[in-house]
């Protein structure tokens, strides 16, 4: 029986992983589920799957929390530190899906533990990638990747030889403006950037879609995960979503990785790792897709990407200044401080501004490091915006 814990348990990857750990209930043991603010669902789910203990982040809703919880004999804990020592209760893996930059601590506590890491938090390895990969390699840890993105190519490496590699072409559906006019783009709403042509996921990770900064992310995390140079990396859009990934070899063939858009799937095959077992997800059918596109993204609909090549060049602490700016940057579309075009200008500002400061180039990638350029990334932000609105 395989002990698991769930980091981000209430959200959208965690509920996605309960669905498939209690299919099954007699191969897992649940150790420990987080959440955030939604201490209604956590509770629930540790009755459902018979926790040991459940975490809220939040100080304020841990009597909620308990009281939820009363008579069940399971423990109950809240904020940043409990996160951590959940993160640190033995397990054989821990799901990583709370979002944000919040996911960095808790998932580097479970590699520290030396446990098995199935990471669905892309800021981690964009934020801190070196450091993360160095402590796994120190305690012998192993890191799963359930991006779908990277589980592709996880997937399409086995038992290949990662020098005989070319090139990985991620794909991306090219989110919800994909066909809009380019002089379009600075009048688009939140609503709808927040709607996706075929994956159904949460509204900032939606909204990053189309603006592309969330492929942004997945081409830094590839670069840091697999350690490809950034040539290496390519993006292609795949406007169908079910090619997730190609790894081109040296010999001119190309690996790709085909599936329908369910996040189970990944998540599944990082939860049964190295096994594979059937999923509750749809066979998918290829010739009702029946044409599979590809095309050359545009830098000036998609300038993300072109900001991505930066940090992937950069390295050490840009990838948290990209992230934080990125984050904050999304905070001030959705308040409608800024039209959605701005929030790539934004970013760009920051990273200029900060990454050739002296403690940004100074600064060796420790947690406190990361914490520190994040909060200066996130006041210049916020301190651009201001200036765009006087
Ligand atoms: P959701 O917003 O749906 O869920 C996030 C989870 O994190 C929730 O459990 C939430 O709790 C919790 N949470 C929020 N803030 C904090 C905090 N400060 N401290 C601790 N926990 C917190 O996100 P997703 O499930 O969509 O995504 C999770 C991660 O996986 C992200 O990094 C995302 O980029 C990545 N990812 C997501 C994919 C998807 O299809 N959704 C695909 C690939 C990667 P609560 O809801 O109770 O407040």
């Amino acid at each position: 029986m395989k002990r698991i814990s769930i980091l981000g348990a209430t959200g959208s990857i965690g509920q996605s992983t309960i669905d498939l750990v209690a299919r099954a209930p007699e191969d897992f043991k649940v150790v420990a589920l987080t959440g955030g603010r939604n201490v209604k669902r956590l509770a629930a789910d540790c009755i459902a799957l018979g926790a040991e203990v459940a975490v809220t982040a939040h100080d304020d809703l841990l009597p909620d929390l308990r009281a939820a919880l009363e008579g069940t004999g399971i423990e109950a804990a809240a904020g940043v530190q409990a996160l951590i020592e959940a993160a640190r209760r033995p397990a054989d893996w821990v799901m990583s899906a709370i979002v944000g930059a919040a996911g960095l601590a808790p998932g580097l506590a479970v590699l520290e533990e030396g446990t098995t890491l199935a990471l669905a938090n892309k800021e981690s390895l964009v934020t801190a990638g070196p450091l993360l990969l160095e402590t796994a390699r120190r305690t012998g840890a192993r890191i799963l990747p359930v991006d779908s993105e990277h589980s592709a190519i996880f997937q399409a490496l086995v038992g290949e030889d990662k020098t005989a590699v070319s090139r990985v072409i991620i794909t991306a559906s090219g989110g919800a403006f994909r066909d809009w006019p380019l002089d379009r783009l600075a009048k688009a709403t939140v609503a709808e950037a927040s709607s996706h042509p075929n994956w159904d996921m949460g509204q900032r990770i939606t909204i990053d879609s189309a603006s592309m900064f969330n492929k942004a992310l997945e081409m830094i995390e590839a670069r840091e995960f697999f350690d490809f140079a950034p040539d290496q990396i390519e993006v292609l859009i795949h406007p169908q979503s079910v090619v997730h990934a190609l790894v081109g070899f040296c010999d001119g063939g190309l690996m790709a990785h085909v599936g329908p858009p369910d996040m189970r799937h990944a998540i599944g095959y990082a939860l049964n790792w190295p096994a594979r077992r059937a999923l509750p997800v749809a066979t998918l059918d290829l010739a009702a897709v029946g044409r599979l596109e590809f095309h050359t993204p545009d830098l000036m609909r998609y300038p993300a990407l072109r900001l991505a090549r930066e940090v992937m060049t950069r390295r050490g602490v840009s990838g948290a200044i990209f992230n934080a700016a990125k984050e904050r940057a999304l905070d001030h579309f959705i308040a409608g401080h800024i039209v959605f075009t701005d929030m790539q200008s934004v970013v760009e500002e920051v990273l200029d501004a900060l990454c050739d400061a002296p403690e940004a180039r100074n600064a060796g990638l420790t947690l406190d490091v990361v914490a520190r350029m994040d909060h200066l990334a996130r006041m210049r932000a916020d301190q651009v915006v201001s200036a765009r609105k006087t």
